[in-house]
């Protein structure tokens, strides 16, 4: 049997005699990436096979994979997802959708934000908004900022193409509201980031200066530290993983047990993002 932590996952840890129940907000958010990023901008991944086939593995291999597992516990997800992959993968995305799971918009080719003029960055989300209804037949109502940065205008932009939320922002754990608009902030941790643990590529040094890959489950057993000390406070915790680190087939059975355990504690409730924005402007109306 595979234990993915020694912390009880599935234990409550509110606080006794509390009264009502203190629940964290739960998002599995996956980065479906695919082979996006800045060396297919630069257009160095087509001389580089070995780096494509590593990003390629997500859709191709491990998303497959990680529906699966979410269809056995029946819980939803969010794929923020580049409008690229969703071109190339069109049967996946489909899948993705149909399965009930959640479509967030992720830029064209994984596009650094912070460095584009507004309108560039106005023609991606609306070239991306487009290729999303054509395929999977749904416009996103959330957005991930490509690398977790983004330039001043881009909350005002997201607003304006029609976006109700972004999970691009980092290391906060309470949605809240961007001044001036009606988007929604879902903010993430870096600690949810499975690349500063799992992920490692050579020539290209991927990501720069990590030259090892952590034990696995030490990793998940300090996630779940964290979502568990969520609970008392009501916290969310949105993830930023990617089907190809996480999805290898040792850390996906890890997953599998960590969400299967997770799914029983009556202190954590599963939500996509839309709709932990939903619920939140609700209580908090604009
Ligand atoms: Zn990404």
């Amino acid at each position: 049997m595979v234990s993915s932590s020694s912390v009880d996952l599935k234990a409550s840890t509110d606080k006794p005699g509390a009264g009502v129940l203190q629940q964290a907000t739960l998002a599995l958010a996956f980065d479906l990436d695919g082979p996006t990023g800045d060396a297919m901008l630069s257009g160095s991944i087509w001389n580089k096979p070995g780096y494509f086939g590593l990003g390629a593995y997500g859709p191709h291999r491990a998303v497959p994979r990680i529906l699966d597992m979410l269809a056995a516990h029946g819980v939803k997800a969010t794929f923020f997802t580049p409008a690229w992959v969703v071109e190339h993968w069109p049967g996946l995305c489909r899948r993705i959708v149909a399965e009930g799971h959640e479509i967030g918009n992720h830029g064209y080719k994984h596009e650094v934000f912070f460095r584009l003029s507004a309108e560039e960055q106005r023609s991606i989300l609306n070239r991306s908004q487009n290729i999303f209804e054509d395929t999977v037949g749904v416009r996103a109502t959330g957005f991930r900022a490509p690398s977790g940065d983004w330039h001043p205008q881009t909350a005002s932009l997201l607003a304006e193409c029609g976006f109700s939320y972004s999970s691009s922002l980092r290391n906060g754990d309470v949605p809240f509201r961007h001044d001036g608009h009606s988007l929604i902030e879902i903010p993430a941790k870096s600690l949810f980031d499975d690349y500063t643990a799992f992920a490692y590529h050579r020539a290209p040094n991927f990501p720069a200066g990590l030259d090892r890959v952590a034990a696995y489950t030490p990793v998940f057993e300090s996630w779940g530290e964290e979502i568990l000390a969520a609970v008392p406070e009501g916290l969310t915790v949105a993830t930023i993983w990617h089907p190809k680190v996480i999805g290898t087939p040792g850390r996906a059975l890890l997953l599998e047990k960590f969400i299967g355990e997770l799914v029983e504690n009556p202190g954590i409730r599963f939500e996509t993002c839309d709709a932990i924005a939903r619920h939140w402007s609700e209580r908090n109306p604009a």
